[in-house]
C-alpha cells in the first residue's frame, strides 16, 4: 500500500465549540457531495465545501444572502536598485520559486508558497512583499444553517491557502466538511481541522482499493471515522468483507437507484424521496454513536 506522508503535515487545529467531520473519499464519484449536501439537512449540520478546485454543493443546497471574499497569498517583490545579485534567496527558496539570472532575479509566482525564507537571507528592505488573489471564499444560509465553500481561481496550483483560510473560520455546532476526492495534501491540511471522518465509498475493486488508502490516512490522524457504501449492488460484498476484517463501522449501505440519480442530477436534493430520508436519518444516528456529537 502506498505510504502517505501524513506525519509532516500533522497538527491539532481543532477548537472547543466545533464539531468537525471530515467526508472523504478515496476516488471521485462516489457521490460524496451529494451524501454530504442531504445529510447537513437532515442532521442539522453547516455545510462547508473543501473541493476548492470543483465545489459544487451550492448548487444542491442554493444558499441565500452570499457574502463573498478574497483569498489572498503574499509574493516577494525585488528592489532591482538595492538587489546585489548575490543569489542567496534563490538559493534558499525550496520551491524554485526565484531564479537568478545575470541581470535580475526572476520570481515564477505560481511556485511561491509565500515563506518569506528568500526576505530572511536577504538584506533588509531589499525584497518586500505583495499580495495576490488566489481564489474566494463565498458564505451563505440554508435556513438557519451556514453553507462556506472556497473557490480556487482557475490555473492556480495550489489550493491549501483557500482550505487554510475556509477552515480557519468555521461557525460554532457541527460542521461537514466535504473534502476533495483522493488523499492529497489538500485532504490531509483538511484533517488538521476534523474531529472525525466519514469515508464515502462505492463496492467496486477501485473503491475498496481508495478506500483503504483513505483509511489509511484517517488512522494516522487518530480520527473516529465511518464508512457510507453508495451505489451498492447486490452481490458486491467486497467493502463489508473488508470493514468486517477491519472492525470498521459501517454507517449505511446505500443502493444504486436510477430513481435517485435523476433526482440527483436534475440538482435536487435525494431526500426529497422518503425513502433516502430515512436512510439519511438512520446515518446521522449512526454519526451520534461513532462521534460526540451535540
Ligand atoms: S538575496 Fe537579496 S540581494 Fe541577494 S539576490 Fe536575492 S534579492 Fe538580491
Ligand atoms: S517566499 Fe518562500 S517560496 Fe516564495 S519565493 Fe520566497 S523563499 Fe521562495
Amino acid at each position: 500500500m502506498q505510504v502517505l506522508p501524513t506525519q509532516v503535515w500533522v497538527g491539532d487545529l481543532r477548537e472547543e465549540g466545533k464539531l468537525n467531520i471530515a467526508v472523504l473519499s478515496g476516488k471521485g464519484g462516489t457521490g460524496k457531495t451529494t451524501l454530504s449536501t442531504n445529510l447537513c439537512v437532515v442532521a442539522g449540520a453547516n455545510y462547508i465545501d473543501c473541493d476548492v478546485e470543483e465545489p459544487n454543493g451550492f448548487i444542491f443546497l442554493n444558499p441565500s444572502q452570499i457574502k463573498s471574499r478574497e483569498v489572498k497569498v503574499d509574493y516577494p517583490v525585488v528592489d532591482s536598485g538595492k538587489c546585489t545579485l548575490c543569489g542567496a534567496c534563490a538559493q534558499v527558496c525550496q520551491f524554485n520559486a526565484l531564479v537568478k539570472t545575470k541581470r535580475e532575479i526572476v520570481l515564477f509566482e505560481k511556485l511561491c508558497h509565500s515563506c518569506h525564507a528568500c526576505s530572511i537571507v536577504c538584506q533588509p528592505e531589499v525584497i518586500t512583499f505583495g499580495k495576490r488573489v488566489v481564489g474566494i471564499i463565498e458564505e451563505g444560509k440554508y435556513g438557519n444553517l451556514t453553507c462556506k465553500r472556497g473557490i480556487l481561481n482557475v490555473g492556480e496550483p495550489m489550493a491549501v491557502p483557500v482550505i487554510k483560510e475556509l477552515l480557519e473560520d468555521l461557525p460554532e455546532g457541527t460542521n461537514l466538511i466535504d473534502c476533495a476526492p483522493g488523499t492529497s495534501c489538500n485532504i490531509v491540511s483538511a484533517l488538521r481541522y476534523a474531529n472525525g471522518a466519514i469515508l464515502v465509498t462505492e463496492p467496486s475493486s477501485l473503491g475498496l482499493h481508495d478506500l483503504k488508502m483513505a483509511v489509511q490516512l484517517v488512522r494516522n490522524f487518530n480520527l473516529p471515522f465511518g464508512v457510507i457504501i453508495n451505489k451498492y449492488e447486490v452481490g458486491e460484498d467486497r467493502i463489508q468483507k473488508y470493514c468486517q476484517q477491519e472492525n470498521i463501522k459501517i454507517l449505511e449501505v446505500i443502493p444504486y437507484s436510477r430513481e435517485a440519480a435523476e433526482v440527483y442530477s436534475s440538482g435536487k436534493m435525494i431526500t426529497e424521496l422518503p425513502e433516502y430520508k430515512e436512510k439519511f436519518e438512520k446515518i446521522a444516528e449512526g454519526l451520534r454513536e461513532v462521534f460526540p456529537w451535540n
